[in-house]
């Protein structure tokens, strides 16, 4: 008997192996939308627990169409890229107005809408629709470079579209939403980034790094990221038991969140200078009597944030802002905070405040 094909055998595998997850359950368009957006940037696990919370909120695309953006803004609170969950809202909008409130099963029209490019329009074709369209993530790139043991980074340009075609190419007719899963699923549990399970992968027969005992050497590692240090302070203002809020641009970094004030420090300065600045720049509040609460470390792209947080007070009696940095302010009362979408650090410098006060 000849072995299996290697679609054959992954389509086996997959059947006895894939995890339970809650959009496998359905195949919805809506859903493999949404947890597709999710999967971007956040670990399976933590998607899960969002995706489960987001349904319970917006079961269907009509429900999230009409929300209000400050509620997305908090159901996504924590999974970070805050321009998808933007995005997404936009999106359900457009679907039901010009497509009558579902996603089209057509992936040219899918890339015109907002947050969808080449990976999400070939996963909803796909694995919603189960159109032959390819998906290349991080776990398929990895895999293949191994499959067919590519001697260059996967991200370089010939390599790259090499294997968006591979991954066209072997697609069997009619099976594209398992095939496509049970690529993604190998690489996810078995052909690991550091220590591969060869012993237990179904299509080491195909595996070409396998047979020339190269696996270690694949994929070839690209050039390193850049990673750039920043410093920078915040300050939680209290004033007659209300804590000072203030609502970021619409086009700033972390758009339309809430924050407490702050900004870099600059060179020269000590963190309680720059906050002094940056909240006479941003609000034109003197501030006075600030104590440290926390040292907080944050990563974001490409940046390793270390935040010195502060508890400060106002000197005088004007309360109301400038805002020359913002678009709305709130004096809050504390336990009013959960209200508003924060960026995690701030989120988390809540905590540290409920510690402290
Ligand atoms: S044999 Fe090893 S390296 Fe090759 S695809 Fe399987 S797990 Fe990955």
């Amino acid at each position: 008997m000849s072995p299996p094909t290697l679609q054959d055998a992954l389509l086996h595998w997959f059947a006895q192996n894939s995890r339970d997850l809650p959009w496998r359950r359905t195949y919805l368009p809506y859903h493999i939308w949404v947890s597709e957006i999710m999967l971007q940037q956040t670990q399976m696990d933590r998607v899960v627990v969002y995706f489960t919370r987001w349904l319970e909120r917006f079961p269907d695309i009509a429900s999230l169409a009409k929300a209000r953006e400050q509620e997305v803004l908090l159901l996504w609170e924590g999974l970070g890229y805050y321009s998808r969950a933007k995005n997404i809202l936009k999106t359900a909008d457009l679907i039901c107005r010009r497509h009558g409130g579902a996603l089209p099963e057509n992936h040219g029209a899918l890339l015109q809408l907002p947050g969808i490019g080449r990976y999400t329009a070939g996963a909803i074709m796909s694995l919603a629709f189960n159109r032959n369209h390819p998906i290349v993530d991080a776990n398929v790139e990895r895999l293949f470079s191994r499959l067919f043991n590519l001697a260059a980074p996967v991200k370089e340009k010939q390599t790259h579209a090499f294997i968006w075609h591979k991954a066209a190419e072997l697609i069997p007719l009619g099976k594209a939403r398992f095939f496509n899963q049970a690529l993604m699923e190998l690489g996810a549990l078995i052909c690991l980034p550091r220590s591969p399970r060869c012993d237990e992968c179904p299509i080491h027969d195909h595996c070409e790094a396998f047979a020339q005992e190269v696996v270690s050497e694949r994929p070839v590692a690209g050039k390193p990221k850049e990673i750039i240090h920043i410093t920078m302070v915040n300050g939680v203002l209290q004033h007659q038991g209300k804590i000072y809020i203030q609502k970021r641009l619409p086009d700033d970094v972390w758009p339309n969140l809430w924050e407490f004030p702050g900004g870099r420090i600059e060179e020269g300065e000590t963190p309680e200078e720059a906050l002094v600045r940056e909240y006479a720049e941003e609000t034109g509040f003197a501030i006075h009597d600030l104590k440290k609460i926390a040292t907080i470390k944050h990563s974001f792209t490409k940046y390793r944030v270390t935040l010195h947080c502060y508890h400060c007070r106002l000197r005088g009696s004007a309360i109301e802002p400038v805002l020359n940095a913002a678009q709305e302010y709130r004096w809050a009362n504390p336990d009013e905070l959960e209200n508003f979408a924060f960026p995690a650090p701030h989120r988390h410098l809540i905590k540290r405040i409920a510690e402290k006060l």
